[in-house]
């Protein structure tokens, strides 16, 4: 089974979020089932050639897109440790960014155009090479042009004729929205700009476009491919969603425990497990030395590593964030994103200099050391189709609190609902009051009831959330497509019709 993966970002090349951790680690898993996994995806500007042996495979390839000519240069070389070759389209005019999709909290203009072109070079590239694909695996809007490029424009075309499409969705919040206009950039033949295709409320949409066309779509948690499908969570596109309900499914992430276990990660101070919990002490001096923080052993470290926009639920941080630093505790942020945030905790980072660091970067060294030193995590997403962190903080005994929401319901239990099994802490209610009210239960277990919270380390540590399982679910879900081809087409028909 041939199977292209396509993904705009891809760990350890290039990183925004999640997509990348993903992208970067299930294609293994596959491959090692069996599968034969090609990843592809732009040559953004940072990616270092020499560090990660690429080589040139097509060189000034002349690509005809709807009406220009344009070249594309390609690079290939293997995902870490494995033999999952991962293919770069090259386009100085299109990738040689500072970022991946903006600077400075802006899109690029051009956006539209970039990953069309990404989209169509990647497919127009497979033919040269010669590997036919029997799916083609996208992720996100910025790889859904794939789908209806197979889908229009070489619906006829014998290289094609058994590819069938999967697109998983990672986060409906980003739906590649452009103006009307920028059809003419898309390169495609006819126009597809109809509510029943790519128009949404006056914009393009590429991800309702992916969704439309594609045969299978699915959702990176289960209950998140029940949510989506509501209007509380659906961003708009719940109708489309419900619409293929027959064809969407979700599958939980996995994570990578050959990059993510304190048994054995290389960069934090003292490795440790479930077995050795006292061994995460040595990890939260570090932490409080890189932090110019003095060390003390039994003030509760509380941090939070994320992208720094509203979902991930910093109005209610920042409204309680005052009243948290009056506790006795130390607070450590890490993250990126709107500069309206960014400004806002730095000034509360000025305020309160003995209780809050802010580093405002990304930086994966530093995030090692906060999952291993901390003792809480926060992940107060308003939603979160399926989340890594939680996942990461769960693996270091990092005790995290989240609001029960997309794979944070999947894979926090609270303790105070189940001892045998508990892990974290939720707040039931999306109100600044229950979070903090749920901060504070948290706190009184640390100071006051030290076996419960070690059972709740314990239990997070011991929790199976690699790959394994989930990679099984994608292989059924392939086998789904390869087999059973005729009813993945008709519903797509029935959508789109
Ligand atoms: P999302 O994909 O929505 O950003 P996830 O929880 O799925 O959220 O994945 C976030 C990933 O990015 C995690 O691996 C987290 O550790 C990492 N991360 C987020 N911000 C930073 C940062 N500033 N520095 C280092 N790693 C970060």
């Amino acid at each position: 089974m041939n199977i292209i993966y396509l993904s705009s970002e891809v760990t350890p090349f290039a990183k925004t979020g999640g997509l990348a951790d993903v992208a970067g680690s299930l294609p293994k898993d596959l491959q090692q089932a069996g599968v034969n996994m090609h990843i592809f995806m732009p040559n953004h500007k940072n990616i270092d050639k020499n560090k990660f042996n690429l080589k040139m495979v097509l060189r000034k390839v002349r690509l005809k897109l709807g009406k220009k000519t344009k070249e594309v240069n390609l690079f290939q070389g293997y995902l870490p440790d494995s033999t999952v070759p991962v293919y770069f389209i090259d386009k100085e005019l299109y990738f040689n960014r500072k970022g991946l999709y903006q600077e400075n909290g802006q899109d690029y203009p051009d956006n539209a155009e970039r990953f069309a072109f990404f989209c169509l070079a990647a497919l127009e590239c497979l033919k040269i090479l010669n590997i036919k694909p029997d799916i083609v695996h996208c992720n996100d809007w910025q790889t859904s042009l794939s789908i209806i490029y197979l889908k229009t424009i070489f619906k006829n075309t014998p290289f094609f004729q058994n590819t069938k499409t999967l697109l998983t969705l990672h986060n409906l919040a980003y739906q590649g929205l452009f103006a009307k206009e920028k059809i003419n950039d898309l390169f495609l033949t006819e126009n597809l700009y109809s509510p029943t295709k790519l128009e949404f409320y006056d914009k393009i949409n590429l991800l309702k476009g992916g969704i439309v066309y594609t045969d299978l779509i699915n959702t990176v948690s289960k209950t998140h491919s029940q949510e989506i499908q509501t209007k509380k969570f659906g961003c708009g596109l719940d109708g489309v969603l419900t619409q293929r309900k027959d064809s969407l499914y979700g599958i939980r992430n996995g994570l990578d425990y050959l990059t993510w276990n304190p048994a054995t990660d290389q960069n934090i101070a003292q490795k440790y497990d479930p077995d050795s919990l006292n061994l995460k002490a040595p990890n939260k001096q570090k932490l409080m030395q890189l932090n110019n923080f003095p060390y003390q052993e039994h003030t509760p470290v509380i941090s939070i590593i994320s992208r720094l926009v509203p979902e991930k639920g910093f109005e209610l941080i920042l409204e309680k964030l005052p009243e948290i630093l009056n506790m006795d505790i130390k607070f450590i942020v890490l993250g990126q994103g709107l500069p309206k945030i960014e400004s806002q905790l730095q000034k509360l980072a000025e305020q309160f200099p003995e209780k809050l660091r802010v580093h405002l970067k990304h930086d994966e060294n530093l995030a090692r050391y906060i999952y291993a030193g901390s003792d809480i995590f926060l992940i107060p997403s308003k939603f979160e189709p399926c989340g890594l962190s939680q996942m990461i903080s769960l693996k270091y005994g990092t005790v995290p609190i989240a609001y029960p929401t997309g794979g944070l319901k999947d894979t926090i239990i609270d303790i105070d609902q189940n001892y045998e099994k508990g892990n974290g802490y939720f707040f039931q209610n999306y109100t600044s009051s229950d979070f903090i009210k749920t901060l504070q239960r948290a706190l009184h277990c640390y100071h006051n009831d030290k076996i419960k919270w070690i059972q709740a380390q314990r239990n997070g540590m011991f929790q199976d959330l690699s790959w394994t399982a989930s990679a099984k679910e994608y292989i059924k879900l392939y086998e789904k497509l390869m087999v059973n081809k005729n009813v993945a087409t008709k519903s797509c028909v029935k959508a789109i019709s």
